[in-house]
């Protein structure tokens, strides 16, 4: 939840890159120049041993730091990921393919139905509807499937004690071990992304602490095991980040031929006449609506691909996690969970992302040709990209690493001959 240390996807998308252990790998590799494993276990231990001292005075007893904090051991592999650089820029149209498929869009469904009675009371309560809450389950944690599996007092103890923004993560390893302390959550359930988002929402501890809410009225606010807790925390996310009920988070709309695309972006909020005015209409021709609040005009792939007015709405989205990719794919998977449609205009490639279920069927199709990928899981992982790189240079295809459209084709031809 924090904007600077989260993982610029969430875990439903990231987990691959998190659990591989090429990248973990490669990650550790980069730390042990800097600190030798023996010295950093010294230095853990005695780093340890003053955030002990300073445990009351964060609201923490010494008791409960003994009791969960005080055998721990660090994981170098944390430090590595704070001051990585993405190795591989995932196109958008990558990133949306695999965000908003329609095994999520079914998934997302069921989801509906199954808290249908929960989410309502959730709407009147917070202004926020259900299928808005449901997108942000599905994305954050894949509807509770995938938390992330880092136990978050040793990532955010790691965190505390080397690399940079120390005193961030003490905050964060404090309000940890305060949550543990007030019977919030189970301590051995606290595990999630190595910079400590965790639970249904993947709330850093902190932003538990300010918003998660007690929905299910057991007097414990479970963001790990309520469904209720964490749907309702959601809701108040959004309300508190500015979502107002009455507005939508925007809509597609089309561009007129040589588009001049000054004075466009997110936060530059227009009166809807003044981009009647420069010609746009809603995707599907009709004029857009008069009486509609300002909006901003995002154009994610420039004025070549889907365009796109949007709202105050999708600002508190984008408050969840600080990129608009990811604010569109929670705002496009609640469209499409209402019944709404894929999107009028193309992304601008002629090679078009994979759906889980195609990257699942594209990592088979590698293991069929005897790389060794681990299991098919639709995760992108380096080893996947590895896979992808030699298998595309065989092919005589660009050896980058994609799996895209053009690479799963050309694997299902190789495999009927
Ligand atoms: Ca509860």
């Amino acid at each position: 939840m924090n904007k600077r240390f989260r993982p610029r996807l969430p875990a439903a998308a990231l987990a691959a890159a998190a659990r591989c252990p090429l990248a973990a790998l490669a990650a550790a590799a980069l730390f042990p120049l800097a600190v030798p494993a023996a010295a950093s276990e010294t230095e853990f231990a005695a780093c340890l041993s003053g955030l002990r001292a300073e445990a009351p005075g964060k609201g923490v007893s010494i008791a409960t730091f003994d009791a969960h904090a005080a055998g721990l051991v660090p994981d170098m592999a944390v430090v590595g990921f704070l001051d990585a650089q993405p190795e591989f820029v995932t196109p958008i149209w990558d990133y949306m393919a695999a965000l908003v498929d329609d095994e999520r869009v079914a998934d997302g469904r069921a989801m509906l139905a199954r808290w249908a009675e929960v989410l309502a009371r959730v709407e009147v309560e917070y202004g926020v509807d259900p299928a808005t809450v449901v997108a942000v389950w599905g994305v954050e944690s894949n509807f509770g499937r995938n938390f992330g599996s880092r136990p978050l007092l040793t990532s955010l103890s790691t965190l505390s004690c080397f690399g940079r923004r120390q005193a961030f993560f003490r905050g964060e390893f404090f309000t940890t071990l305060k949550i543990i302390e007030d019977g919030h959550v189970a301590p051995e359930r606290l595990t999630g992304s190595w910079a400590g988002a965790f639970g249904q929402t993947q709330f850093m501890p902190s932003t538990f602490m300010r918003l998660a809410v007690d929905f299910d009225d057991d007097g414990r606010r479970d963001l790990v095991d309520s469904v209720p807790d964490a749907l309702a925390s959601t809701a108040n996310f959004l309300a508190r980040a500015g979502w107002r009920s009455e507005l939508p988070w925007g809509f597609e709309v089309a561009l007129p031929a040589g588009f001049d695309s000054s004075g466009t972006g997110r936060r530059n909020r227009r009166p809807m006449a003044e981009w009647a005015a420069r010609g746009l209409r809603r995707s599907d021709g009709s004029p857009l609506p008069g009486d509609a609040a300002p909006a901003g005009l995002l154009l994610p792939a420039g004025v070549e691909g889907p365009a796109f007015l949007v709202t105050r709405n999708f600002d508190a989205i984008y408050s969840y996690n600080a990129a608009e990719s990811y604010a569109l794919a929670i705002a496009h998977l609640a469209d499409r969970l209402r019944g709404g449609a894929a999107f009028a205009t193309a992304w601008p490639t002629d090679d078009p992302g994979l759906s889980r279920a195609e990257r699942r069927e594209l990592q088979t199709l590698l293991i069929a040709r005897g790389h060794d990928i681990g299991e098919p899981d639709g995760m992108i992982g380096a080893r996947t990209r590895e896979a992808l790189k030699a298998v595309q240079a065989e092919l005589g295809l660009e050896p980058d690493g994609r799996a895209g459209q053009r690479t799963l084709a050309a694997l299902r031809a190789q495999r009927r001959n």
